[in-house]
């Protein structure tokens, strides 16, 4: 598949439920908190990491 890089991956967690997903890129990242912040009006929150 994919040959192995070093990209970055984003951490996506909500605060007042239990989703949580990881992406590598950042605009699904971003696209799942907007998506679930309009849906639920939950604090979500777009972590960085290695
Ligand atoms: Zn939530």
């Amino acid at each position: 598949m994919s040959s192995v890089t070093q990209q970055p991956k984003y951490h996506v967690v909500c605060r007042e439920c239990p989703v949580e997903r990881l992406f590598e890129d950042g605009d699904e990242a971003t696209d799942l908190e907007r998506k679930h912040a309009k849906e639920t009006g939950h604090r979500i929150v777009v972590g960085r990491v290695r």
